[in-house]
């Protein structure tokens, strides 16, 4: 088995923290391992929670149009959580908590090895900056960041659950995302896999024959 989902396996029965107590399973995280482009949220919510994947509620169905976008779908990146298991109530997770689960995530980011990582809210921003500037300060810029050994971009977005019910917000969040490919290195977005276009006539005719 590769190591990632070795990872996950070991994860599954993770007792590091009260809320393996009240969790249906751990959501480990979803994707493509090879993915150059993760995302990391908060926690689980109900739905994630009985799924066992992240992001499947209202919040991923926004998460998922604004890949859409960008010419991206699910399979394509790899989605995360802060925190495997859903608080109670959905509430914020607790320092405790975080701290007791961050050396899962990070692993995950070392074995996937993304060159951009989006963090979703301020929970993942400033978890994974080690900074303290919340999430409407810091959203829409890059930063390079170490993370799992290596170097990434880290690219704060706000979280597509608070953008759902602000379309202020919603607006700002569209825009950041539209960044994006650049960040990617894919300039202009994903290039179409097949060019329908028939190649031009030449102009000249070559007297060959
Ligand atoms: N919100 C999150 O932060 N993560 C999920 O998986 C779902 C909603």
């Amino acid at each position: 088995m590769s190591a990632l989902p070795v990872l996950e396996s070991e994860v599954a029965g993770c007792t590091r923290c009260r809320l393996s107590q009240g969790r249906t399973q751990v959501v480990f995280g979803s994707g493509s391992p090879d993915a150059q482009l993760m995302f990391v949220g908060e926690a689980p919510g109900f739905h994630e929670d009985q799924q066992g994947v992240p992001f499947v509620g209202q919040a991923g169905k926004l998460l998922e149009r604004l890949l859409a976008g960008i010419g991206l779908s699910r399979e394509q990146v790899y989605i995360a959580n802060v925190i495997k298991c859903r608080p109670p109530g959905n509430r914020d997770p607790q320092p405790d908590e975080i701290e007791a689960c961050e050396s899962h995530l990070f692993r995950q980011i070392e074995l996937i090895e993304p060159r951009v990582v989006a963090t979703l809210g301020n929970f993942a921003t400033k978890l994974l900056s080690g900074r303290p500037q919340g999430i409407t300060r810091v959203h829409g810029q890059e930063q390079e960041a170490v993370l799992g050994g290596r170097r990434v971009t880290l690219y704060p977005l706000y979280h597509p659950a608070a953008a759902l019910y602000t379309p202020a917000m919603l607006k700002v969040l569209e825009a950041d995302f539209a960044r994006i490919p650049e960040l990617l290195g894919v300039e202009d977005g994903p290039k179409p896999l097949l060019t329908l276009a028939p190649p031009p006539e030449p102009t000249v005719q070559l007297g060959l024959f």
